[in-house]
């Protein structure tokens, strides 16, 4: 019958209104801006209003999640930053659309390049998110960051600095604990097998 394709979707969209009121009614307290709640509307039980009320809330995002590369840092026991990056231009060099930069420090003394970045920088407009730097990098130094919300209103600051790029590595295992795990271990692996060579 003309038209029945249209009564049939009014009635969806009809049922989907009255289920939403009378699952807010069910799940009162805890049906919004609860992980249950998220959760719950994400499921294929989900019935009436399944959509995230962004940006109040955040839908939660996998482990592998990428957005833009950081750069990371262990702090020593004197209070100091050591660097992962050894500045071997690897992750540059196998970037894309070629938006990372880097220049190597060098003694001050000898003016001999040390392994070291004097500076780091990504531009964020142009990075397309691959995570190819994060994946060649030799020295685990640069993974992908999860945070996506970054626009701005300006169009300045959107190329990170070295500063800016550097996290620390509890924070690189708070959000890729498996990675971070995995890593770990063969960095360990390494380090007595290099033990055992001595
Ligand atoms: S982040 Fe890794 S690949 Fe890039 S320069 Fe540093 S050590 Fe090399
Ligand atoms: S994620 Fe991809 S595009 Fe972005 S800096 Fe790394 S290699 Fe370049």
């Amino acid at each position: 019958m003309f038209g029945l394709g249209i009564l049939k979707g009014l009635g969806i969209t009809l049922r989907h209104f009255v289920e939403s009121y009378w699952e807010d009614l069910r799940g009162w307290g805890r049906r919004y801006f609860t992980p249950e709640g998220i959760a719950r509307r994400r499921s294929r039980d989900t019935r009436g209003i399944f959509t995230i009320q962004y940006p109040e809330e955040k839908l939660p995002v996998p482990e592998a999640f990428r957005v833009i590369p950081f750069l990371v840092y262990a702090d020593e026991a004197d209070g100091t930053r050591k660097l992962r990056c050894t500045a071997c231009g690897i992750c540059a060099r196998v970037c894309p659309p070629q938006c990372i930069w880097i220049v190597r420090a060098s003694d001050s003394a000898t003016g001999k390049p040390v392994a070291h970045p004097a500076e780091f920088a990504v531009d964020i407009d142009r990075c397309m998110n691959c995570g190819y730097c994060a994946e060649y990098c030799p020295f685990d130094a640069i993974r992908m960051d999860r945070e996506y919300e970054l626009a701005s209103r300006n169009r300045s600051g959107h190329v990170y600095n070295l500063e800016k790029l550097l996290k620390p590595a509890a924070y690189h295992a708070a959000i890729h604990p498996a990675a971070f795990a995995r890593e770990e271990a063969e960095r360990a692996q390494r380090q007595a097998r290099r033990t055992g060579d001595a």
